[in-house]
């Protein structure tokens, strides 16, 4: 645009300097003038051509020192007047121009166009050289001229102008909506004078509408969606309800649409809450807070909950808008949680395997638990754990292990790799010798890919497992030195079985010969006793009969001699009635008959019987008699023989001048105990127990200091059998001995039949 006033302002200097070259020419000579006038003309020209220069040199003439000095003021004016042209010349052009996203485009009266600005350019994309003098219709997409025109063809519109939106065209052929303003250049000119047309392009414009709209739409599905409650109030009214509170209160979201916000509130906090956000509502006092109030809960207790609260502006007012949290929800989740946490806690603690937390991430990881193993197992101080750093935990465990260094390792990949690294076999020498293994893993947000919060350690003592391990080898050892043993004696124990069952068939045919002999030998004892008794009671008749005069007169020593044989003969017959009861016995033919007899009756004369060999000793007897109840029911010459029998050994076995007493007292319910103890050698211990086997004498060697037959006490013994009563022997060697049996009361044996 070439619109620069240095053309006719250099045409008034090159005017002026002539006209003083003119006045010159006057003055000096022509050639002097022509030269210098020559001089300044070029220079002017560099001028011309380079403004900035300078000013000219002085001339040394002074008929041209006085024009140079006007040429140079002149120069200096110019270039003051250039440089404001400039600067206008440069505002016009960036008015004209326009802002680069704004379309300025100048038609001449057939709508032709005239100007097309550097806007004009970037939206277009025609160049102005391309466009100028095209009609305007062209920068218009398909219809969309022939829609404005009519309307631009109203005069008063024409004058004032329109603002449409249409869709312009570029000239690539794509289209894009665009703000049209269309107006006269200059309107007072009337119809038929140019016209500007204004366009700005609407694409970014509606993008930003889409964008807003969709952003407008994500938060609106959000607030929809929320849980949480969020609603709007205008003048204390909910203007806006999410499907969130409705379900929170229990009422429907239409039913709330335009309710007085009390409505939702409990009697107990409704003035507060109401006063609260009336005040936010006015603008005054803060402009976002939080409430903890209970809200209305239309079927059900009211809900302790949490607002939220900050005032905007809706629809061109001012109101409120809030969430609300429901915390009866929270609390009893939170209750939940605690008592989850508690019971984890718990079973953390009783687990006898170590268990040890470390929080954090890199160097700022620090204990947030150790359970009771893992303390016992290092001799730690299970309160000052929590809240230990690494570092420092680390080294208490070193100090507790024979090898640090491994440990040390185990933490520090634990570390690096977030969480996984094991340990087996580490060493621990205090607070005990012990054996562990230790394993660790990360501990994350969520199971598989969450933020690492920290790493867990776990350590399994192995001490116990192995002391019972080297127990558990040790007892199998045993156990196998057990088997080959009883394997072994088992072997044995089948000889000795082998060699037993031998000895037992021996043993069986030796007894057989013994049951035989012993048969035989009964059998020998009970003729013999017989054949010799008979003979030996005739002896002993005829004796007596010879001892009474009987067959005549005696000289005394015949007597005395008869006497003596005649002792010797009762002895031999009451040896040979022993005899006879024995086999009797023995061979169960042995028959009781039975009748009351008072006991001191068989006592006085197993004493009678006696008598003589008591007197001989010197031996004093005694009885005594503890109870009345004295009549005892038995077979009388049975039960004598067991009394003389007794009486027989207890003399025997006496010292000269002993006693003998015997004593009758209450015994068991219906039985009588007899003692008849005596102060003769006694018996030892171990021979107590075989007095009453048969043919047993305590000493049985041939050269014995007392005669007899061993079989006096075994007859006692089944006399008292067959009567139902049992006897026992007390004794100590040197001392005496008391024989106690019991015999059956009369009394009582016939009570009870
Ligand atoms: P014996 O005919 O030998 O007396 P017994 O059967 O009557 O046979 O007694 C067996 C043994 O018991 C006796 O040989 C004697 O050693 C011992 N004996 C029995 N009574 C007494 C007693 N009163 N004092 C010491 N020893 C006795």
């Amino acid at each position: 645009m070439d619109i620069s006033p240095d053309g006719a302002l250099l045409a008034a200097a090159v005017a002026l300097a002539a006209a003083a070259v003119g006045t010159a020419l006057a003055i000096l000579g022509i050639g002097t003038l022509r030269r210098a006038a020559r001089r300044l003309a070029g220079q002017i020209a560099d001028l011309r051509r380079h403004p900035q220069i300078g000013d000219l040199p002085a001339e040394s003439d002074p008929a041209f020192r006085t024009l140079s000095l006007e040429i140079n003021h002149l120069i200096r004016d110019l270039r003051a007047r250039l440089r404001e042209a400039d600067r206008r010349s440069g505002e016009l052009e960036a008015v004209l121009d326009g802002p680069p996203d704004l379309a300025l485009v100048s038609t001449d009266p057939e709508w032709r166009i005239v100007s097309f600005s550097r806007g004009a350019v970037a939206l277009t994309l025609w160049q102005r050289e391309e466009i100028l003098g095209n009609h305007v219709e062209t920068l218009f997409a398909a219809g969309e001229w022939e829609r404005i025109l009519p309307k631009l063809a109203r005069r008063p519109l024409r004058e004032a102008g329109i603002v449409e939106s249409a869709r312009l065209l570029r000239r690539d052929g794509t289209a894009f909506p665009a703000s049209l303003s269309v107006a006269p250049a200059s309107p007072a000119s009337g119809a038929a004078g140019s016209m500007l047309l204004v366009a700005r392009d609407l694409t970014s414009a509606t993008e930003l509408e889409r964008r807003l709209r969709d952003s407008e739409e994500r938060y609106r599905r959000l607030v929809e969606g929320v849980s949480d409650g969020v609603f709007i109030t205008q003048s204390e009214r909910l203007v806006y309800v999410n499907p969130g509170l409705a379900r929170l209160v229990g009422v429907d979201r239409k039913e709330l649409q335009g309710a007085p916000f009390k409505d939702l509130l409990d009697a107990r906090d409704l003035l507060r809450v109401v006063e609260i956000l009336r005040r936010a509502e006015r603008g005054e006092g803060a402009a976002s807070g939080e409430i903890s109030c209970l809200l209305r809960v239309r079927q059900g207790a009211p809900a302790e909950c949490r607002v939220a609260w900050a005032t905007t502006e809706f629809q061109g007012r001012r109101a409120v808008v809030g969430t609300i949290a429901d915390l009866t929800e929270r609390t009893r989740l939170e209750r939940v949680l605690a008592a989850s946490e508690a019971a984890l806690r718990a079973t953390l603690q009783s687990t006898a395997d170590g268990i040890l937390l470390l929080r954090g991430s890199g160097g700022d990881r620090a204990v947030s638990l150790a359970n009771r193993a893992f303390c016992e197992l290092f001799g730690l101080f299970a309160e000052t754990m929590p809240g230990q750093s690494e570092a420092e935990l680390v080294r208490a465990l070193k100090e507790r292990c024979t090898t640090p260094e491994k440990l040390e390792r185990f933490f520090a990949e634990a570390g690096s790799t977030a969480g996984a690294a094991t340990l087996a076999g580490l060493e621990i020498a205090v607070p005990r010798r012990a054996l562990a293994d230790l394993v660790a893993d990360s501990v994350r947000s969520s199971p598989e890919a969450g933020e690492v919060l920290g790493i867990i350690v776990t350590a399994r003592d192995l001490t116990a497992r192995i002391d019972a391990e080297t127990a558990l080898r040790r007892s199998l050892d045993d156990l196998a030195k057990a088997k080959a043993d009883l394997e072994n004696a088992y072997v044995e124990l089948a000889g000795a079985q082998k060699i037993l069952a031998e000895r037992n068939t021996q043993l069986e045919t030796l007894n057989a010969e013994l049951k035989s002999l012993d048969e035989m030998k009964s059998n020998l004892l009970a003729n013999v006793s017989h054949e010799l008794h008979t003979p030996l009671v005739s002896i002993k008749g005829y004796t007596e009969m010879i001892l009474k005069r009987r067959l005549g007169p005696l000289t005394p020593e015949q007597e005395r001699g008869l006497s003596v044989a005649l002792k010797n003969i009762d002895r031999l017959v009451e040896m040979i009635d022993n005899l006879l009861s024995f086999s009797r016995m023995e061979k169960g033919e042995t028959q009781l008959h039975l009748e009351d007899v008072p006991l001191w009756q068989l006592v006085d004369e197993a004493i009678e019987m006696v008598g003589e060999r008591i007197q001989k000793k010197g031996i004093t007897v005694t009885t005594q008699y503890e109870t009345d109840d004295l009549v005892v029911r038995g077979d009388r010459v049975k039960l004598g023989q067991v009394l003389t029998n007794l009486l027989t050994n207890a003399v025997k076995f006496n010292r000269d001048g002993g006693r003998i007493t015997v004593t009758a007292r209450k015994g068991p319910r219906g039985f009588l105990e007899v003692d008849l103890a005596d102060t003769g050698i006694g018996i030892p211990p171990e021979e107590q127990g075989k007095i009453f086997e048969r043919f047993y004498q305590v000493d049985s060697s041939p050269s014995r200091r007392y005669e007899g037959t061993g079989i006096g006490l075994s007859i006692v013994r089944d006399i008292l059998r067959l009567h139902g009563c049992s006897i026992r022997v007390k004794s100590e060697p040197d001392k005496g001995s008391v024989f106690t049996f019991t015999l059956p009361l009369a009394h009582d044996q016939a009570g009870s039949v």
